[in-house]
């Protein structure tokens, strides 16, 4: 792990709900309510490995707040910590205050490693955590989503044994499913086509083309290839991905749809990557990525890659967060002075959790809707928020939409906090 990378997330967090107490002049009671989650639960459980060996393992469930029902996925990663957590259940907050989903912030994590398991192990540890967070999920409090190294499969897992544990079907319990068990058309790809949404309302902004616009996605998985596919249907050239193992290059620009197949539809789940692909013209590594000379970047991967160490070197317009939390506050102030545009993670990204909204409605009502109505109603979110965010910095002259983002979502949230008030 590099220097750049011994981030620690909340601290992050913590760092950005200051700045945004202090210069939108936020009551300090709210802001100190929002830097103590309400619920952090850690659980240690045991599962038994394929070679008979029981191991132990730690997950986490963070509310951050719970003025509404709480969202948010899960990841399984060997790097996951509390505080990587609970800055990811703050970050959702923001984001469904931002889009105005009803929803306040949560997440979920496990420490494991799936690329070093079974498919089998994969799921014992998914249904003894939704085991252990029986009283925790709930279909109308606390709702979980697929994040890093979880997808419809593992919802269908979790969906399968809460259902079981609690005697019904609980089809609100999970989002992220399989369309067969109540999952919504357009899920799969929400968080990469709401990403483009809102780059493509950005490059109109800056009166920049979309077609041949050139673009670097680290990160291939779930958001970063379905961004990358979509953006480069709309005319764009995608000239770099990556993933966890490295990255490669095409300045032509590569046949998205041809690389999705060569890496999903060839290659077994575990050696799953863009590295080998015949059209690359050379490998990269993920920090000559984020140095690319692009127009658009889309850090798609993890927290905490653009640092105020690599942030001189980012040559990009425009930088879409597919990610939650890849820019750091110092990497921030320097891509604002180099007039580097940062859509925020919690606007870029926020096309997942709207979504897993329409998933939770469909299957609470019991009602589907077509894919198009889905990609329709996302578009129009995604395009409302983007212009209430834009149009909020051009009136408060901020030139910083990252603030600009707080800002809204912050109005909402201590609105929220008024009507309430602080129980008792
Ligand atoms: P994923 O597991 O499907 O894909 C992650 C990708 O990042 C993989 O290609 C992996 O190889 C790569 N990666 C992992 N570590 C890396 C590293 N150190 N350097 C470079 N690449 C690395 O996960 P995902 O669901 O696509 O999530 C990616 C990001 O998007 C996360 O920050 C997640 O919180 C955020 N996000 C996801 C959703 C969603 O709906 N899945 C919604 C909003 C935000």
């Amino acid at each position: 792990m590099t220097e750049e990378h011994k981030i620690d997330p909340w601290e992050m967090a913590v760092k950005q709900l200051e700045k945004m107490g202090e210069i939108l002049k936020i009551d300090e009671n709210i802001i100190k309510i929002l830097k103590h989650p309400i619920r952090i639960i850690e659980t240690n459980f045991p599962v038994i490995m394929d070679d008979g060996r029981l191991e132990i393992f730690t997950g986490f469930r963070v509310h951050h707040n719970e003025n509404l029902p709480t969202k948010g996925g899960i990841r399984f990663s060997p790097e996951v910590t509390k505080e990587e957590v609970m800055a990811l259940a703050f970050w959702m907050t923001l984001k469904c205050a931002v889009i105005g989903l009803p929803y306040s912030g949560a997440k979920g994590g496990v420490i494991c490693n799936p690329r070093e398991m079974s498919v089998k192990e994969i799921e014992k540890v998914t249904r003894r955590y939704t085991h252990q967070m029986i009283n925790v999920f709930n279909p109308r409090s606390d709702i979980p989503a697929p994040d890093i190294n979880t997808s419809a499969r593992e919802m269908a897992w979790i969906y399968d044994t809460y259902s079981m544990l609690v005697g019904h079907s609980a089809l609100g319990v999970v989002t992220g499913k399989p369309v067969e068990l109540g999952g919504s058309l357009g899920r799969a790809s929400a968080t990469g086509r709401g990403v483009f949404f809102v780059t493509r309302q950005a490059m109109k902004r800056l009166k920049l083309p979309l077609e041949g616009a050139t673009v670097a996605v680290q990160g291939f998985g779930n958001v970063g290839s379905w961004f990358a596919r979509i953006i480069a249907e709309n005319g764009s050239k995608v000239i770099a991905v990556s993933d966890w193992q490295g990255g490669i290059f095409n300045e032509e620009g590569f046949d998205v749809e041809d690389l999705y197949k060569y890496v999903f539809e060839n290659l077994e789940n575990t050696d799953q990557t863009v590295l080998g692909y015949p059209h690359s013209t050379k490998d990269i590594s993920n920090k000559e990525l984020l140095e690319l000379e692009v127009d658009i970047l889309a850090p798609c991967a993890i927290e905490g890659v653009i640092t105020k160490y690599n942030a001189p070197n980012v040559k990009a317009k425009i930088i879409a967060e597919g990610a939650n939390g890849p820019t750091t506050p110092g990497a921030d102030e320097i891509l604002k002075e180099n007039n580097i545009l940062v859509l925020p993670d919690i606007l870029a990204n926020a096309g997942g959790v709207t979504v897993s909204y329409f998933e939770w409605v469909q299957g609470n009502d019991a009602l589907f809707w077509t894919e198009e109505e889905v990609n329709n109603k996302l578009e129009e979110i995604m395009v409302r928020a983007f212009d209430s965010v834009f149009d909020y910095a051009d009136e408060c002259c901020i030139n910083d939409i990252r603030l600009a983002a707080y800002a809204i979502a912050s109005e909402r949230i201590v609105k929220q906090y008024e009507l309430r008030g602080i129980y008792p």
